[in-house]
């Protein structure tokens, strides 16, 4: 049986590692360097460059054939660390606010689990990705062949949560993540100088018109049983103190949890962009993307984890999670192909929110997950 307490140790000095040397989206070098050597080590088949600097670790047992996945991403955040934790960043400008560090010692704590005790009879895939902030990291694996290279069955995957307790446990069916649309509206006018506007057609005054305008999306367009969310996050224009504006770029981020959802709200932005540029003779462009899809569990799944969770956790320590969270996630993509179900671990009450600069993953968590991982392992690939 593996020594629990020296792998706590062990993880903590790779975390650490890892955090001191953060990289940001697919140029996940040295960390996917660390992965390999790891699983290596351990003794699992291991491919790199999947996807750009992604990694599989394969590790079989028995004779099924049968096969899961786990998943950690690996990338970090172009956010200067505040703080000065003695493992702080080494690379300026760039840290771990999101605990991808944390997760991808997780997956390598499980991958080490797993091959000095066994319990299972398949395959396991373990899954490390790159640019998981992009929202591209997963599709860059898919669309190089990872279900046809690696094929696995289900998929499952795990973040940290500030404010919920070390050691504790939620996830739920259904909607869990949101999708994430960017948006940029691009209004064109006719600049001039400031003592003249009857002389000129400028835009800021539509453009602040169209800013409140967009907030009837939510609150007059959507159903209200359904969540959505219009931020608008910049108004930038061409224009200085004496000049008035001739363009201006209004850009934003919408959340959904329905495809029909984001259909919508597409749709009612389009309207109200033209239906604001013609009340003030100006011209409207408007750039609408999709850029993470919703994350949806699968209900037979999510009874598993739960299942797995019972086996470690206090039962008062689990619970399902309320609501879905506004926030996107790029294991979605992976649920485009198999079924999976994605889950929280408590961070600690007092963890700094993710992506803050004086955000760090809560070691004392390290533990959790890697025997979780492990747990749903040995209980969907059952030996003997
Ligand atoms: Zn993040
Ligand atoms: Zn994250």
């Amino acid at each position: 049986m593996a020594d629990l307490k020296l792998l706590e140790r062990e993880m903590r000095g790779w975390r650490r590692d890892l955090h001191a040397h953060p990289e940001f989206g697919f140029e996940e070098k040295r960390t996917s360097a660390f992965v390999v050597a790891k699983l290596s080590e351990f003794g699992l088949d291991v491919a790199e460059g999947v996807g750009g600097t992604g990694v599989v670790g394969t590790l079989r047992s028995g004779n099924s054939h049968r096969a899961i996945a786990l998943r950690a991403d690996m990338d970090a955040l172009r956010i200067p660390e505040q703080g000065a934790l003695e493992y702080r960043s080494q690379n300026p400008g760039v840290m771990h606010a999101c605990g991808h560090d944390g997760h991808t010692t997780m997956l390598l704590g499980a991958a080490k689990l797993l091959t000095e005790d066994g319990g299972f009879d398949g395959t396991v895939r373990f899954i490390f990705q790159p640019a998981e902030e992009w929202g591209k990291g997963a599709l860059a694996m898919l669309d190089d062949g990872l279900m046809e290279r690696f094929p696995f069955e289900e998929i499952y995957g795990l973040h940290n949560m500030p404010g919920l307790p070390v050691g504790h446990f939620e996830t739920r069916a259904g909607a869990i993540m949101s999708a994430e649309d960017n948006f940029e509206i691009v209004l064109k006018g006719v600049g001039g100088h400031a003592a003249r506007p009857h002389a000129a057609n400028e835009v800021l005054v539509a453009a602040c018109a169209l800013v409140t305008n967009l907030q009837t999306i939510v609150s007059r367009r959507l159903s209200p049983a359904d969540i959505g969310v219009v931020s608008v996050t910049e108004l930038i224009t061409d224009g200085t103190r004496n000049a008035l504006p001739g363009l201006a770029r209004i850009l934003g981020d919408a959340r959904s949890f329905r495809p029909e959802v984001s259909a919508e709200i597409e749709k009612q932005m389009r309207v109200i962009a033209e239906g604001t540029a013609l009340t003030y003779n100006v011209s409207a462009e408007v750039t609408y993307t999709r850029e993470f899809v919703p994350l949806l569990n699968e209900a037979a799944l999510v009874e598993e984890a739960f299942a797995a969770a019972r086996t470690l956790f206090e039962p008062d320590h689990i619970a399902t999670a309320r609501e879905p969270m506004t926030g996107s996630e790029d294991f979605a993509r992976f649920l485009e192909h198999v079924p999976g179900c994605f889950v929280f671990l408590g961070n600690g009450r007092d963890s700094a929110p993710l992506h803050n600069p004086a955000y760090d993953f809560n070691d004392a968590g390290l533990i959790h997950g890697a025997l979780f991982q492990a747990a749903i392992v040995r209980q969907r690939l059952p030996a003997g």
